[in-house]
């Protein structure tokens, strides 16, 4: 339930109900708004006698029960979009960011030359995989911490912030010192383990949709993130699996309205791991931004034909640059903006 405080209260107020809230079994969540301070109790169902308990108390303006599974993620918590800002631009506040960058970081070359033209061509954000979760165990793995340290070198050049995956909970505070966003990819959606120890690092948390999860899960997942007192995750639709085989999974563009529909989290859509194939990807990236989305994550390689990762998907310079002229084309009509492009407030 949320319980939602009387304007101008004391942070001995406050205290107090956070207290209550402890005592009859729940763990708080306290969000200090511009306007409202709102606690959000976080437990099993409440009963009628307890929420009417909490709305007996003086410092409280009302109570809401939260009907949803999923608590902390649901719009009835925060009604209000969650905007993520760096210092490129932000997410979830209408503006729209695009991280871009290869599957996985092969080299200091490919992966500076990717930055530098990403960058150039309105990207806000470079990703790149050091640790790369393989199907196969004897495919290339990633290159560990000196992939890391290479993406440090490409953000400091660049001045793009970076977002690399997290495959166990053991490397999360190694990952965590060098990235700006912990990627969270689709085979591990349901890590339990590694979403709450990413939710403890406070980084911003870039959620995959697992392949096989209903829209419901996902949110459950994000919620383990949440619970740890992170609230910057951001939703990324790449495909589920689906009968079709002509692509490397189906992009559900409907999950993008539902989302927004039910959550304040920013939604990206990731084209490339849907479209497993490079001439399809801005169809799909143009289709998830026509349908609300937050943002887009894209890979590109300078050389795609010779990735040790998802070469056939990857897009080449120049397709970056040609998608990236169809996005900055369609978002006038969508009455939106590249981050980067927003005039200083
Ligand atoms: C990736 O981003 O390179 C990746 C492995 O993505 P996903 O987890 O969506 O397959
Ligand atoms: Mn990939």
């Amino acid at each position: 339930m949320l319980i939602i405080l009387k304007h101008g209260v004391s942070s001995r107020a406050i205290e107090s109900v956070v207290q209550e809230v402890h005592r009859v079994g729940y763990r708080a969540h306290v969000s200090e708004g511009e306007h409202t301070i709102l606690i959000g109790a976080i437990g099993k169902g409440p009963t009628p006698e307890l929420i009417e308990h909490f709305r007996a108390l003086s410092v409280v303006q009302d109570v809401i029960p939260i009907s949803k599974p999923y608590k902390l993620a649901s719009l009835e918590f925060s009604p209000k979009p969650t905007v993520l800002r760096w210092n490129t631009g932000a997410t979830g506040g209408g503006e729209v960011m695009v991280a871009a960058g290869p599957c996985g970081v092969e080299s200091l070359e490919q992966t500076l030359s990717a930055a530098r033209y990403v960058k150039r061509h309105g990207a806000q954000m470079l990703r790149g995989g050091a640790f790369k979760p393989r199907t196969s165990p004897y495919s290339f793995q990633g290159m560990g911490q000196e992939g890391l340290e290479i993406l440090a070198l490409a953000r400091r050049e660049t001045g793009l912030p970076i977002v690399t995956e997290v495959v166990s909970p053991e490397q999360v505070d190694l990952v965590a010192t060098y990235a700006d966003v912990l990627q969270i990819g689709a085979r591990n959606a349901q890590n339990f383990a590694l979403l709450q120890a990413a939710g403890q690092s406070g980084r911003t948390v870039l959620l995959k949709r697992g392949m096989s999860m209903t829209l419901e899960e996902f949110l459950m997942s994000a919620e383990y993130v949440l619970a740890q007192g992170n609230m910057k995750v951001i939703l990324v639709e790449r495909g589920i699996r689906t009968f079709e085989k002509s692509t490397r999974f189906t992009l559900d563009v409907s999950a993008v309205p539902v989302l927004k529909s039910w959550t304040h989290l920013p939604v990206w859509v990731d084209p490339s791991h849907a479209a497993g194939k490079r001439d399809w990807v801005a169809s799909l990236a143009l289709a998830g931004l026509a349908a609300g989305a937050d943002g887009l994550i894209v890979e590109t390689h300078p050389e795609p034909e010779k990735a040790q990762s998802d070469a056939a998907q990857q897009l080449t310079e120049s397709q970056f640059a040609d998608m990236m002229g169809k996005v900055r084309a369609l978002l006038p009509a969508l009455g939106r903006k590249l981050a980067q492009e927003l005039e200083p407030a």
